[in-house]
């Protein structure tokens, strides 16, 4: 149910966190550069210390955040120690069970854990719901990623959820890809989410940020106390960006997934392209999932082309897009994630495309002529008699 009194949530991005309401105050929160702070007389004034006292830019990026995911949010130096900090309140031992396809740090993190015997770690697909059932039944904690990075894969949260109470497990989740505007996994059930603010709350490629956001309670403060102990506090700058980023999220999304949708419905039918994975299909494997649990489905999309070089060709041919790695800005970003360690599951032709805030039209023709051009590198490497297809670059992986 909606409270008639609270604004919606475009209005709420516009309006939180801003501070006083008082006549002569600023509308947006200071960017405060400074380590230490006056103790006063007696030695006990709220601020002291920037590692462990948040100024406002940070107080009021928490407060949107929280808002957006309906719980108390905890923002941390990057996604990646927002990550760590999670997994880090983990007693020792403890078995993680992790989506074979999800953010390639998660996984490194992961890997170096259980080398170092602080955790054991479970890594399986999570499309495959027997092998995912049996996890969770001896998983300490089960690590969602829904969509996922690269793959698109969508997990049904409620349902991992019920089988991990059953378990005695706790969920996180990150919501990276959908945004708290598109998915709110604590309301599924889900004990804590965390976000790369770095990719859409941002917005415009120009910070590192991550946040936790959990309900109220112990581990609301186990997550603050990793944050000053462990020291990967948020800077100054990052967090007054972030809260600017967050203030034009929901036309950002809008904009964005709407040329996905778009896309990803023309890449379906082009010749070159072999498969598209986005949930905002109806043919897509994880649509039917994504349509009860998310309310649009984001704007990254990937898809496949025959093979690496075909990908390769792309990835050089494109110019309004931006061959990089990273996702979630204005503008539109491809990589071919196959490239990259730890991706060996992913289709070496597989093109991860970050849709951005351009007019579509230029996007697909950009798109479109750089698939022609690795389409006619094809066929010439075919030769006038068929050939056996291989290209200079060699065999696909
Ligand atoms: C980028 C990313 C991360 C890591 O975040 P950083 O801000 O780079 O540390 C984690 N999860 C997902 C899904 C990401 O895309």
């Amino acid at each position: 149910m909606t409270d008639p009194r609270r604004p919606r949530v475009e209005t709420r991005l516009t309006r939180l966190g801003r501070g006083p309401d008082e006549p002569g105050t600023p509308l947006n929160v200071p960017i405060t550069p400074a380590s230490n702070f006056r103790a006063g007389p007696s030695g006990d004034a709220p601020r002291q210390y920037a590692r462990e006292d948040a100024t406002e830019a940070w107080e009021a990026f928490e407060m949107v955040v929280g808002d957006l995911e309906g719980g108390t949010a905890v923002s941390f130096s990057s996604g990646m120690a927002a990550i760590t900090a999670v997994l880090e309140q983990l007693p020792a031992g403890a078995r993680v069970v992790a989506p074979q396809d999800s953010y390639s740090g998660l996984r490194a993190l992961l890997d170096d854990g259980a080398a170092q015997g602080r955790w054991r770690s479970d890594i399986v697909d999570m499309t495959d719901i027997r092998a995912l059932d049996a996890a969770v039944e001896r998983a300490d904690m089960v690590w969602l990623e829904t969509p996922s990075n690269p793959m698109l894969h969508v997990v049904d949260i409620a349902a991992v959820v019920a089988r991990a109470r059953e378990a005695g497990a706790q969920v996180a989740a990150d919501n990276t890809f959908a945004t708290p505007l598109r998915q709110r996994p604590l309301d599924l059930g889900v004990d804590v989410v965390v976000h790369s603010v770095t990719k859409f709350l941002g917005g415009h490629s120009d910070l590192l940020l991550g946040v936790a956001v959990r309900r109220d309670g112990p581990g609301v403060a186990a997550l603050r106390r990793r944050r000053v102990v462990g020291g990967a506090t948020p800077g100054a700058l990052e967090s007054f960006l972030a809260l600017r980023g967050t203030r034009t999220l929901a036309l950002r999304l809008r904009q964005a997934e709407e040329n996905a949708v778009e896309l990803a419905r023309r890449l379906d039918i082009h010749p070159a392209v072999t498969r598209v994975r986005y949930p905002g299909l109806p043919d897509d494997p994880g649509y039917a999932c994504a349509n009860r649990q998310m309310s649009g489905a984001g704007a990254v999309l990937s898809f496949e082309l025959a093979d690496a070089d075909a990908a390769d060709r792309v990835c050089a041919g494109v110019s309004v897009v931006t061959h990089a790695t990273s996702l979630g800005g204005v503008e539109s970003t491809i990589e071919r994630r196959a490239k990259l360690d730890g991706q060996e599951h992913v289709p070496c032709g597989l093109l991860r495309l970050s849709v951005g805030c351009e007019h579509v039209e230029d996007l697909w023709e950009d798109l479109s002529a750089a698939l022609d051009v690795a389409a006619d590198a094809a066929a010439d490497a075919a030769g006038p008699l068929g050939g056996d297809g291989a290209s200079p670059g060699g065999p696909a992986r």
